[in-house]
C-alpha cells in the first residue's frame, strides 16, 4: 500500500510521524473520512470544505490549496490501484517541541490513506441494528464543538467501548442535557408519521457529509425532513431509525435499549433512503 506523506507516496511500512508531532501528542489535528464509489470520490469538495472549517476552528492554517489536497486524495486511490475504498484524510499540526501550545509547530503534517473499510457485518444492512444508550455523555459544544473533526476521538472511544460492553455495535450518545446528540461514529435519524427527523450541531452532532446526502435524498423521494431535539422516547416511539456515516452509509437500527423500534425490521422509508443513497454514490463525485 502507497500512502501519500508530506508530497510524497511511501510504502506502508516507511509511513511514520514523528513521536513529537503534536496530532500523536496532544491529538491536535483535524481528519476526514473519505468514500470511493465506482471512480468517484463521493463528496469530496464537501469533505474539504469540511477540513478546512475544522482547521480554521482550531487556528491551523492548512499550507496547501484545496486543489492540491484533492490531486493528491485522488493520487492516492490512483496509487493503490482502488476504485472502490475508504480515505483517511488527516492533518496533524505537525512537529514541536513539548507543550500544547500549538505555535511551537511550525508546520502542519498531511497523510492520505486509502484502503478497505466494512465497519458493520453484511447482514446488519437488511435486519437491522441493536443498538443501546452508554452513558458517557457527548462532550458540550461549548468545551469542543462537535463539528470540529479533529484527533480528540476519546469521548467517542469510551462510548464504543461501553457499546462493545453492552453487546452493541453502535450507541446513542446523549448531550448532557439528556438528548440526543449522534452515536459515536454516526448520525441519527427517525422517522416519524412520514417525517425524517435528526439532531442539530448545537445538540452535540457532527454536521455528516453523508447526513447532508440524507437532506438532498429527501427532497429527491418526497419525504418531509427536518432537525429536531429527540430524547430517548422520540427513539423508542420512532416508527423507523437509521444512523449514517461514511464507513457506515446508511444502516436501519431496530432496537434501542432491548425495546423494538417500530415492527422491529427495517422501515419502508430507510429502504427508500438506502437505495436512493446507493444510487447517488455512483454518479455523484469527482472522478480520480
Ligand atoms: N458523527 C461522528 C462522531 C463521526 O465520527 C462521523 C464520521 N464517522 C459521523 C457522525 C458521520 O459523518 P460523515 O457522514 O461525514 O462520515
Amino acid at each position: 500500500m502507497k500512502i501519500y506523506l508530506d508530497g510524497k507516496f511511501v510504502d506502508q511500512a516507511d509511513a511514520k510521524i514523528s513521536v513529537f508531532d503534536h496530532g500523536l501528542l496532544y491529538g491536535d489535528g483535524v481528519f476526514e473520512g473519505i468514500r470511493l464509489y465506482g471512480g468517484n470520490v463521493f463528496r469530496l469538495e464537501e469533505h474539504l470544505e469540511r477540513l478546512e472549517m475544522s482547521a480554521k476552528a482550531i487556528l491551523m492554517d492548512l499550507p496547501w490549496s484545496r486543489k492540491e489536497i484533492s490531486d493528491a486524495t485522488c493520487e492516492t486511490c490512483r496509487q493503490n490501484g482502488l476504485t472502490d475504498g475508504y480515505i483517511r484524510l488527516v492533518v496533524t499540526r505537525g512537529v514541536g517541541d513539548l507543550g500544547l501550545s500549538p505555535w511551537l509547530c511550525p508546520k502542519p503534517s498531511i497523510f492520505i490513506i486509502a484502503a478497505k473499510i466494512a465497519l458493520y457485518p453484511a447482514e446488519h444492512y437488511t435486519s437491522g441494528l441493536t443498538i443501546c444508550t452508554v452513558p458517557t455523555r457527548r462532550i458540550n459544544p461549548a468545551a469542543l464543538p462537535p463539528t470540529v473533526k479533529s484527533l480528540n476521538y476519546l469521548n467517542n472511544i469510551l462510548a464504543k467501548i461501553e457499546a462493545k460492553q453492552s453487546g452493541c455495535l453502535e450507541a446513542i450518545m446523549l448531550n448532557d442535557q439528556g438528548y440526543v446528540a449522534e452515536c459515536t461514529g454516526d448520525n441519527l435519524f427517525v422517522v416519524r408519521k412520514g417525517e425524517i427527523l435528526t439532531p442539530s450541531a448545537s445538540q452535540g452532532a457532527l454536521k455528516g457529509i453523508t447526513r447532508d446526502a440524507i437532506f438532498d435524498i429527501a427532497a429527491e423521494i418526497g419525504v418531509p425532513m427536518r432537525e429536531a431535539n429527540l430524547t430517548r422516547y422520540d427513539v423508542w416511539c420512532a416508527d423507523e431509525c437509521f444512523l449514517t456515516g461514511t464507513a457506515a452509509e446508511v444502516i436501519p437500527v431496530v432496537k434501542l435499549d432491548g425495546r423494538v423500534i417500530g415492527n422491529g425490521k427495517p422501515g419502508a422509508i430507510t429502504a427508500r433512503v438506502l437505495e436512493a443513497f446507493r444510487r447517488r454514490v455512483l454518479v455523484e463525485g469527482t472522478r480520480i
